[in-house]
């Protein structure tokens, strides 16, 4: 089983994922971390953003792996906090926009899903990585909503943003993120659209549960 699930930053997707993959014997796999893996990269090597071969070549031999707990290395090092921080945060959109990036992406994407029952969300993951998965979604929420929502995530990583300042970076995010060239987050008719901002986790979990019955 193949269930996909797109959606801006905060909308639920990870919470939700995470909790339908136990629930329902599904492997999740988090789809934004392989472009946060490349960013660090980005950042630990001081590469310049238009350098756009270097970041290609990065992303071209990136050696990620996850843990089934959520942990991710990349390289062989636990990477699982610093692929959150502000920085990463703030340079993910412009390298996840890079044509080229996002295919050795997606095609690391599709391998991971192959031989497994999986729950894959991302951005483009109803569109363009699992265009046939049996059970697409598209999570959305308000924007405060969701900035509220990673405003708290923050805190408990330690991660000191403003709400304010959270907005703002979400607001950049979904503009980018949804004018991209290629691989662009987009709702389709295909796609089973959730609005979460007034709906409590187990809600949307249960909504979902009932579609993909199980
Ligand atoms: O989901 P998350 O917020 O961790 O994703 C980080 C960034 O990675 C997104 O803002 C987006 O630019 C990019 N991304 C993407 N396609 C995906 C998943 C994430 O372009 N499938």
């Amino acid at each position: 089983m193949k269930v996909a699930i797109d959606g801006p930053a905060g909308s639920g997707k990870g919470t939700i994922s995470s909790i339908l993959a136990k629930k329902c014997s599904l492997t999740y796999i988090d789809t934004g971390v392989t472009y946060r893996c490349v960013a660090l990269k980005v950042i630990e090597k001081g590469i310049d953003l238009d350098d756009k071969d270097a970041i290609i070549d990065i992303a071209s031999k990136i050696d990620i792996k996850f843990m089934s707990d959520g942990v991710t290395y990349l390289d062989g090092k636990d990477v699982s906090s610093k692929i959150r921080s502000k920085e990463v945060t703030s340079i993910v959109s412009p390298i996840s926009s890079i044509p080229k990036v996002r295919e050795y992406m997606v095609e690391l994407q599709r391998n991971m899903a192959n031989s497994e029952d999986v729950i894959m969300e991302g951005r483009d993951i109803t569109t363009v990585v699992l265009p046939d998965a049996d059970y697409k979604f598209y999570l959305d929420a308000s924007i405060g909503e969701r900035a509220k929502r990673r405003y708290i995530q923050n805190q408990e990583k330690g991660i000191n943003m403003s709400l304010e300042e959270i907005k703002s970076s979400i607001e950049t995010r979904d503009y980018n993120d949804m004018h991209k060239e290629v691989g662009a987050l987009k709702r389709t008719d295909n796609q089973i659209y959730i609005d979460t901002s007034n709906l409590t986790i187990d809600e949307v979990v249960d909504s979902i549960r009932k579609v993909i019955g199980r």
